[in-house]
Order: C-alpha cells, then structure tokens, then sequence
C-alpha cells in the first residue's frame, strides 16, 4: 500500500477530540486516533498534526470578554489537547514533539520551523499547538500556515461533519454533499468549511485541503492511501 502524500498535516479540531461528549476529552476517542497516525506514520508518511481548542474554550464564543484574552484562553485549549494526544501516541509507541506558538519551555519546544521539520525527517510526530500565536486567528488558518511553511503537500482537515454540504445537514435532511469545489467556491458561496483567512492562505499557497469525518477513525488511511473519501477543496 503506497501511501500518495509524503508529508501532511492533520488539522483535528477539539471536537473531534472530545468523542460523543462533545466537551473536553474523550480517552477512546484520543486512541483511535492515535493507532490511525500510528499507522499513516508506519507507511513512511511524515505527519504533522495542528490541534485547535474548541473541546474547551472559544475566543469567538466569549461574550463579555477581552477578545485578546479570551483568544489567549483558546491557545491555552489547543496545548491541553496536544499534551493530550502526545500522550495518547507516546503510550503507543510512537516519537512525538509538541511545539507551541508561545514559549512555554517547561511543556514543549518553542516553534521552530527547521527543528520541526528536522524531527519529521527523523519520523517523529509534530504536534503544533497553540495556533498561530496571535489573537484573532483561528487553528485552521494555523494549519493552512504551517503547512505552507513545511511544505506540506496537503491538509486533512478532520471535522465532525463527513464533508462540505451546501447546507447543514444536521439540521437539513436534503442537504448535497461536495466532492470536489474550488477555494473561490468556499470563499464566495461562505461554506462553514474554514473562515476566510485559512482558505485565502491557502489559495495564496496552492494547498490543497481535504475535509473528511472522523466518525470512522480509519478515514485518516483512508485519506492517505487516496480513496475519495469527503471534499476536495483546491484550485
Ligand atoms: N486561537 C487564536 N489564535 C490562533 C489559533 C487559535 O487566538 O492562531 C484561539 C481562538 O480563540 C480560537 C481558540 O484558540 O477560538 C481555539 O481554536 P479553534 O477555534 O480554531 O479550535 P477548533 O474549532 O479547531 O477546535
């Protein structure tokens, strides 16, 4: 089985973290995805992975607060998650690296773009956590970031939805799934996929993104070894 990318980036939203409970950490959960990113690693794959906060705290969602403060809260969120999951992977055997956006020396490395994709090459996991750094942007855009910087040949962004609909197909039975649709059709049409930076980020730098469910955890190989599974977003 040959896997078609060499080096990605799997943006997990807290969500997809939490499991059926929808807030915080799921134990389960957390497992099934590492023994996933164990075995994409196993096929030679160089996976990078960008972990958002939402499972525990939203800058946006923050009524009354500073936005600057609330938003320095959500990159708190992301490093928990990403504690988290290097745990998780690390039970399992596998070397991971979490590096954050803001220094916090005592937990992980700072970001270093070199380093990180020095412990890739080595086949370690890079975890990136606490987004960009900077308030008022989110973690997809942080994905979208850090995949243009290391180079990565593509985001799968793994959501709790199993691709991008024309409308929410929570609340609409009728709704169509995309398979394919273009960054312009995302940013003209405001599909829900990603906000508007992290698409034009990634228009900008020609990355392709694939939205898919992580209701089956083995979408991630899935993905990976090419099937179609979910929407294709590129140019
Ligand atoms: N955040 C931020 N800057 C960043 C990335 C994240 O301020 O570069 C904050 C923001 O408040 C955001 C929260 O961290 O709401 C959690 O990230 P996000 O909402 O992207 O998580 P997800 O929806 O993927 O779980």
């Amino acid at each position: 089985m040959e896997p078609k990318y060499k080096r990605i980036i799997l943006k997990l939203s807290g969500e997809a973290l939490a499991g059926e409970k929808g807030f915080g950490l799921d134990e389960k959960t957390l497992d099934a995805i590492a023994k996933q990113v164990k075995e994409i690693s196993g096929l030679g794959v160089e996976v990078s992975i960008v972990v958002g906060g939402g499972n525990f705290w939203r800058g946006r969602s923050s009524e009354g607060m500073d936005r600057t403060t609330a938003d320095y809260m959500g990159m708190l969120a992301t490093v928990i998650n990403a504690l988290a999951l290097q745990d998780a992977l690390e039970s399992i055997d596998i070397s991971t690296r979490v590096q954050t956006a803001i220094e916090m020396r005592q937990i992980a490395e700072p970001y270093i773009r070199r380093k990180a994709v020095r412990h890739l090459g080595k086949g370690r996991v890079v975890i990136f956590a606490a987004g960009t750094g900077n308030p008022y942007f989110s973690t997809d855009t942080t994905a979208a970031l850090r995949a243009a910087e290391i180079e990565a040949e593509v985001i799968l962004l793994a959501k709790k939805v199993d691709g991008v609909y024309d409308s929410d197909p929570k609340i609409n039975p009728d709704a169509n799934k995309f398979d394919e649709l273009t960054y312009i059709d995302i940013l003209s049409k405001g599909l829900g996929v990603m906000d508007s930076t992290a698409s034009s980020l990634c228009m900008d730098n020609k990355i392709p993104i694939i939205v898919f469910g992580l209701n089956e955890p083995e979408n991630i190989k899935k993905v990976i070894l090419g099937e179609k599974i979910g929407t294709l977003v590129k140019e």
